[in-house]
C-alpha cells in the first residue's frame, strides 16, 4: 500500500455515541479521502491480535474488551502524508492532553475510550489495513 494511506478505526464508543457521521465528516473537511470502510464487531482475540504489540502492557486486558464491545467502523483513509497528518488530526491518546479541535479532545470521554485509532506507520498502516480489508475491497481496486 502506498504511503498516502492510513488504517482508521471508529471504535465502539464512537459508534455508541451516534458520531459516526459527525467524525467521518471531521475527518473529510482535513483534505482525507474514504477509500475503504466497513461496520463490523471484534472478538475479543481479534481485538487482541490487533494490539498484539501492546499484549504486555497493563490496560491490554481492558483494551480487547472495550474493542470487542459494540461494533467499530474500520477505514482506510487517503491523502499526502496521510499517517502523521491524521494522527495530529485526532489529537494525543488521552483526550485530557488533546490539543484543542482534535478528535479526541472534542469527543472522547478517557484515554482508553478515545474514539478512534489511527496507524502509527506506513508499514503499519498496511498491515492493519490489510487486517480488515483484502485489496478487492479498495476503492481504486473496484471498478
Ligand atoms: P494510540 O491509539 O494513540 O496510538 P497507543 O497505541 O499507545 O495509543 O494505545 C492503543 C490504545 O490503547 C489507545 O488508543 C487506547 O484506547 C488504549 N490505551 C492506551 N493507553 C492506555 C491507558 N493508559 N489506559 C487505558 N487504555 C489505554
Ligand atoms: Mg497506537
Amino acid at each position: 500500500m502506498a504511503s498516502n494511506r492510513t488504517l482508521a478505526i471508529l471504535k465502539p464508543d464512537c459508534v455508541r455515541k451516534g458520531l459516526i457521521g459527525e467524525v467521518i465528516t471531521h475527518i473529510q473537511k482535513a483534505g482525507f479521502k474514504v477509500v475503504a470502510l466497513k461496520m463490523t464487531r471484534l472478538t475479543a482475540a481479534t481485538a487482541g491480535g490487533f494490539y498484539a504489540v501492546h499484549s504486555e502492557r497493563p490496560f491490554y486486558g481492558e483494551l480487547c474488551e472495550f474493542m470487542s464491545s459494540g461494533a467499530c467502523v474500520p477505514m482506510v483513509l487517503e491523502k499526502e502524508n496521510a499517517v502523521a497528518d491524521f494522527r495530529k488530526l485526532i489529537g494525543a491518546t488521552n483526550p485530557a492532553e488533546a490539543a484543542d479541535g482534535t478528535v479526541r479532545k472534542l469527543y472522547a470521554d478517557s484515554v482508553g475510550e478515545n474514539i478512534v485509532h489511527g496507524s502509527d506507520s506506513d508499514e503499519n498502516a498496511e498491515i492493519e489495513a490489510s487486517y480488515f480489508f483484502p485489496k478487492s475491497e479498495i476503492v481504486a481496486n473496484l471498478a
